[in-house]
């Protein structure tokens, strides 16, 4: 059987084992998949363990993100435009690794809400790491705008600086979060305010009816940010179809084929 696990820490919460279980039994490949808790300091000596023991490849999350990003051999375009690492394959030549998050994102957007991208305009809220995986996967539907909005301003401008030449003919710009002015159709919650129960002071204008706006944080109650956009007129949804598609894409990554995710998708909202 071929051996998977999800490094981070803490790790207990995480629900990447029972989608990688249902992703599997669903394509019929044979594979294990565990938590593996690492400690703050020893997330390189836990890989090489886990290569040791015959391990094919990896999901990282929390805090571990940045380092895997560090001790890849070799990196995907994503990954690199990234900074950041969420997936790992252990290969004969090395270790290789992939950003999915950025492609989950956009898929739960397009392929799960049924909102398309292209020709948008679209409010990037955060520019942190799961913002960074965001902006090229986003980019790629050419959106008509990204506006990326950071508390951080001066975050917000490398990462427009850095993703200038990919803009593929979108505005893209950054500011702080109460710049952004008129209704936005796409608005995503990539910040950890929601970790605290806080809001971004995004003004009310950029939401309306048809505003998609998307948190990527999940949980069972509607975020403040949920709730903010939702009583603005806009749809709202958390980040558990994100989670999902992005473990679709690293299931992808890892056997080479694509599992469905709306049926799961269904059933972990139900168990939330
Ligand atoms: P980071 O710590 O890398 O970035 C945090 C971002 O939020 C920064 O832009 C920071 O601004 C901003 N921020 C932090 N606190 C506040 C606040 N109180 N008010 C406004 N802005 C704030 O975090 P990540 O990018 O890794 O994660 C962001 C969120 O995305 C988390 O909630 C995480 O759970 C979620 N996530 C969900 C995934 C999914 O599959 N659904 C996958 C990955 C992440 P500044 O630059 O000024 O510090």
């Amino acid at each position: 059987m071929d051996k998977y696990c999800v490094f981070g820490n803490p790790i207990g919460h995480s629900k990447s084992p029972d989608i990688h279980a249902a992703y599997a039994l669903q394509t019929g490949q044979q594979l294990t998949y565990e938590k593996r808790l690492a400690p703050l300091d020893g997330f390189p000596a836990a890989v090489r363990a886990f290569v040791a023991e015959g391990g094919k490849g990896a999901n990282v999350t929390v805090p571990f993100k940045l380092e895997a990003h560090k001790l890849c051999g070799a990196l995907t375009m994503r990954a690199q435009a990234a900074g950041a690492v969420n997936t790992l394959l252990f290969t004969d030549d090395g270790t290789i690794g992939d950003n999915t998050d950025g492609a989950g994102l956009v898929n739960d957007i397009v392929g799960n809400a049924g909102v398309p991208i292209t020709g948008k305009r679209v409010l990037l809220l955060g520019a942190g790491g799961a913002a960074r995986g965001a902006v090229l996967p986003l980019l790629e539907h050419h959106p008509s705008q990204l506006t990326i909005a950071n508390r951080t301003v001066a975050t917000a401008e490398a990462l427009v600086a850095q993703f200038a030449a990919l803009s593929g003919g979108a505005a893209l710009s950054a500011c702080g979060y109460e710049a952004p002015r008129g209704q936005y159709d796409i608005v995503i919650n990539a910040t950890s305010a929601s970790l605290q129960s806080d809001l971004p002071p995004v003004p009310a204008e950029v939401f309306g009816p048809g505003t998609l706006a998307l948190d990527m944080m999940y949980g069972k109650e509607p975020t403040v940010f949920m709730q903010f956009a939702a009583d603005h007129g806009a749809i709202v949804r958390d980040g558990l179809g994100m989670l999902v598609e992005q473990a679709a894409e690293a299931f992808m990554a890892w056997r080479g084929v694509r599992p469905q995710t709306t049926e799961l998708l269904a059933q972990l909202r139900s168990k939330l």
